[in-house]
């Protein structure tokens, strides 16, 4: 691909360190970006969980270095060998590998495969884009899971909703319309997962470990905030049923106990590990009452689902809806917003604005 220009653009660089990689603002021209048939201008990266992991070496995110972070970009197609692709076209590209084994959106431009680019849809941009991210795409990807193992907003009823078909003959507690719960509500896959199940009708329980998190929590759509805590408690083999399902980003404990509470025929989405990677919990929930544990990645996900999941975010989820959600910062600031994320003090989504400066 020529570069014609051989102009110096602006990346973030991570680089093998001692205890931690470092992370630095450096130059680059488009003759070092890796192999890939379309060169993207990247206008908006973002900020996950995983890219803070990378960033401050608190997890083995990274496979080699030096290595641009950023799991997500959105920007314009500058020059294209794919048929699929024209100078211009917005794009976003989530997952993939990118800032983890190739380079990612943390630059200004990004050399990328075409078969791994989404076309931004229609009516959205590369700000809105990036303002889902890969967060977003996953909340998405947990609701459809939780649709097709048939959890759906309960109609009104004065006797029985959708929702509300435990076996008559159960001896279980009566279960009258139960919630859908999220933990870790207000992190990146989690306030996006309360607005999209508000939006679409459910109740919302929303599990935050922060006092302060209420109100923000309650503006994006949760009917009801309860603490961490809670669900952090051991439990038995089955608790009483309190939800109708459940998207769950923090693993360990948390996702036992979810699962002990959990309705006949309810199911759990299963995104994340902020509270742990191990599951110690029993078959009863599943042989009892016929829960489902619902794997979700979005890193590999097929590009079908992925049209599918990004047209319905583009339509469920309108700009309005995610702007009380979203921050903005530079290149420069990543590195702070990293190490609050990896202690657990992010809130909603953050995007990074590769034309910020400071
Ligand atoms: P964020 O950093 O945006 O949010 C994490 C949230 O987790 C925090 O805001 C906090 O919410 C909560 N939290 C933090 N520490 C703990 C803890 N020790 N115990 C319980 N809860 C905690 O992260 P993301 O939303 O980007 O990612 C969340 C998880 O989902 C991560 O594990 C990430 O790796 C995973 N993930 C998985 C994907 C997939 O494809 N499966 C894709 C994207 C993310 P609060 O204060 O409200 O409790």
């Amino acid at each position: 691909m020529p570069d014609p220009s051989g102009e110096p653009f602006r990346a973030l660089m991570l680089r093998q360190g001692g205890d931690e990689p470092t992370a630095e603002i450096t130059r680059l021209t488009w003759r070092d970006l890796p192999e890939g048939d379309v060169l993207v201008r990247v206008a908006h990266s973002s900020l996950n969980y995983k890219d803070a992991l990378a960033i401050t070496g608190a997890g083995p995110v990274v496979r080699e270095y030096p290595m641009v972070p950023g799991i997500d970009l959105a920007g314009a197609v500058v020059d294209s060998s794919s048929p699929d692709y024209r100078l211009g076209d917005a794009v976003l590209l989530t997952g993939w590998g990118i800032g983890e084994t190739v380079w990612g959106g943390m630059a200004e431009y990004a050399r990328v495969r075409s078969e791994h680019l989404i076309p931004i849809p229609e009516g959205r941009d590369a700000f809105w884009a990036m303002s889902v991210g890969t967060a977003g795409l996953t909340a998405m990807l947990a609701v459809m899971a939780l649709e097709e193992a048939g959890i759906w907003p309960a109609q009104p009823s004065a006797t029985r909703g959708p929702s509300d078909d435990t076996p008559a003959d159960s001896s279980e507690v009566r279960v009258e319309r139960l919630p859908v719960l999220v933990t870790a509500a207000s992190g990146g896959v989690g306030s996006i997962a309360v607005s999209l199940l508000a939006g679409a009708g459910h109740y919302v329980v929303a599990s935050s470990g922060r006092q302060d998190s209420g109100p923000f929590l309650r503006s994006i759509g949760a009917s009801e905030v309860i603490e961490r805590v809670e669900l952090e408690q051991s439990a038995r083999p089955l608790e009483q049923q309190r939800w109708a399902g459940a998207i769950d980003s923090v693993g360990g404990s948390t996702l036992a106990r979810v699962l002990a509470e959990t309705r006949y025929g309810g199911a759990v989405a299963s995104c994340g590990l902020v509270g742990g990677g191990a599951l110690h919990t029993t078959v009863m929930p599943f042989i009892l009452r016929a829960v489902k544990l619902l794997g979700v990645n979005s890193v590999f996900t097929p590009r079908d689902l992925r049209l599918k999941a990004w047209s319905r975010l583009a339509y469920e989820l309108p700009s309005d809806m995610l702007q009380p959600l979203t921050r903005v910062i530079s290149l420069e600031e990543v590195h702070g917003m990293a190490r609050q994320m990896v202690a657990g003090r992010g809130r909603g989504r953050t995007v990074v604005d590769l034309a910020a400066r400071g």
